[in-house]
């Protein structure tokens, strides 16, 4: 492992203590570096061309930026969406997406390299948890898609493989350097973080009064089937759930997502519908229903378009609002961890 230190993991707090106690530096010279990595991301510190040469080899010797490389880069012909490979520093592989909307860029971001997690319709989870990402590995996705992008990140999601919540420290400095004003400054109300249900993680979180959208894959209406679904509901139940979101909500008055993913003949019926309205009411609640993309190792199969909007127009009745995930990047290998799934698979196989 790198002995250096990841000086990118730093807030600006504790890079100005790094830069004075440890480096013996002045403190604006922090400021300088704090700009040089989170606002002008750069990759290397000989780019730091305000800093001494002196201080930028001080930097060299002690430090290190965690710059990855792009492994791979497809662009969607249909919408501009774009997939990116990383290669991280110990050479493992993880998988961010690019979002082009009308009102921003977003960007999907990984926050542990595979997952433990278990959901059965996922493929980020088929190999289980390689290891937590760290601060600067996540804030590196965003910044090296701007760079890539040449446009401006507006928005975040913390939804691409990994369970953010199971990498509690990490993805809560992440989030607070990505929306510190000495950095990149994206508002908190631009980051969402989707988490499968960690109970006491969102007890947590709520203590922490972000402004974050606090979104939960729920994908059941009752316990036992969503036991079927996702090995977690074995530990927490929805009624626990629920619970932490109210809390959630008490804290920071943030309307919560409920993510919904649609699997034929499993939880797509109108009485399901009728059953997440009545979970959700009285809650301050945004539906997001996601049809399930089919990988290829289950046979989850995804709901007709009759049935999703029946489901759709049955939540509104009840007053639910709801939105249906539209599907992008279809051109480009669409369900969640696929791609990278696929570009390790074929690297074992040509060994
Ligand atoms: N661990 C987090 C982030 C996971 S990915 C969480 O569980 O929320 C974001 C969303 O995509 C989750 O709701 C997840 O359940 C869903 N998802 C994963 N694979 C999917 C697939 N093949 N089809 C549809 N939704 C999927």
């Amino acid at each position: 492992m790198n002995e250096k230190t990841d000086i990118q993991s730093m807030d600006f707090k504790e890079l100005t203590a790094y830069v004075t106690d440890v480096l013996g530096e002045k403190p604006f010279r922090a400021r300088q570096i704090y700009e040089w990595i989170h606002v002008k991301l750069v990759s290397g510190f000989d780019e730091m061309t305000n800093l001494s040469k002196s201080l930028r080899e001080k930097l060299e010797k002690n430090c290190y930026l965690a710059m990855p490389e792009i492994a791979r880069r497809l662009v969607s012909k249909i919408d501009g969406t774009r997939k990116y490979l990383f290669r991280l520093s110990d050479g493992n592989i993880i998988e961010s997406v690019l979002m082009k909307y009308k009102h921003g860029n977003s960007v999907c971001v990984s926050s542990q390299v595979g997952c433990r997690m278990g959901c059965r319709f996922c493929a980020s989870t088929l190999d289980g948890l390689e290891r937590n990402m760290t601060p600067s590995e996540m804030l590196n996705e965003v910044y090296m898609i701007q760079k890539d992008l040449g446009e401006r990140i507006s928005n975040v999601v913390i939804m691409g493989s990994g369970e953010p919540l199971d990498n509690y420290d990490n993805v809560l400095r992440f989030i607070k350097m990505l929306s510190d004003e000495n950095g990149l400054n994206i508002s908190q109300r631009n980051i969402t973080l989707s988490t499968c249900g960690i109970v006491p993680r969102i007890y947590d979180l709520a203590k922490e009064e972000l402004q974050i959208t606090l979104a939960i894959s729920l994908h059941a209406v009752n316990d036992q089937r969503r036991r079927e679904l996702m090995p977690v509901a074995n530990t927490w139940s929805i009624d626990e759930i629920l619970k932490a979101c109210r809390e959630y909500y008490g804290h920071n008055n943030r309307r919560l997502t409920f993510e919904y993913s649609l699997v034929k003949g499993v939880n797509d019926s109108s009485e399901d519908a009728a059953a997440l309205a009545r979970l959700l009411h009285g809650l301050n609640a945004h539906v997001n229903l996601i049809p399930v993309n089919p990988i290829k190792e289950r046979d989850f199969r995804q709901s007709d378009n009759s049935a999703v909007m029946n489901f759709k127009n049955k939540l509104e009745k009840y007053g639910e609002n709801v939105t249906i995930r539209r599907e992008m990047g279809r051109d480009i290998q669409a369900a969640c961890g696929q791609l990278r799934k696929n570009y390790i698979d074929a690297l074992e196989s040509e060994e």
